[in-house]
């Protein structure tokens, strides 16, 4: 079955847009594009299945910080609405844009980690 993999610390290091295998090597190539194996140490990357979970989670975090943060400014303020469009849609779409690639890397490094989609040496028809 290989060495043990430390989850929290290949998601930790994919989550800083590092390679979730040595911590060293860049895991990104462009804005959200996966290098396809890590300049530092080899491991292939080519093979991850991040999809949608990225996004989801970006959405889902996003959604609740602004959301909370839309409800405490209204308990305190009394702004008006396209003061609140005007502050509230920026936030989302920095903060959705900052968060969207250290979550794809976190999910790269939870799929290494947990040997998923190839990443255990095995090849994904090997598990049918
Ligand atoms: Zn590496």
């Amino acid at each position: 079955m290989g060495e043990p993999r430390d989850t929290l610390q290949a998601m930790a290091r994919g989550f800083l847009m590092r390679c979730p295998r040595c911590g060293r090597g860049p895991l990104f190539h462009g804005f959200l594009k996966s290098v396809d194996k890590c300049e530092a140490c080899g491991e292939v990357f080519h093979h991850h299945r991040a999809d949608d979970l990225p996004p989801y989670l970006t959405i889902f975090i996003v959604g609740h910080l602004v959301v909370a943060l839309f409800m405490g400014v209204e308990q305190v303020s009394d702004l008006p609405l396209w003061a609140h469009l005007a502050i509230w849609i920026p936030v989302t779409i920095a903060l959705s844009l900052v968060l969207l690639r250290p979550l794809k890397g976190a999910t790269i490094g939870l799929q290494w980690a947990m040997r998923m989609h190839g990443f255990g040496g095995r090849s994904e028809e090997s598990d049918a």
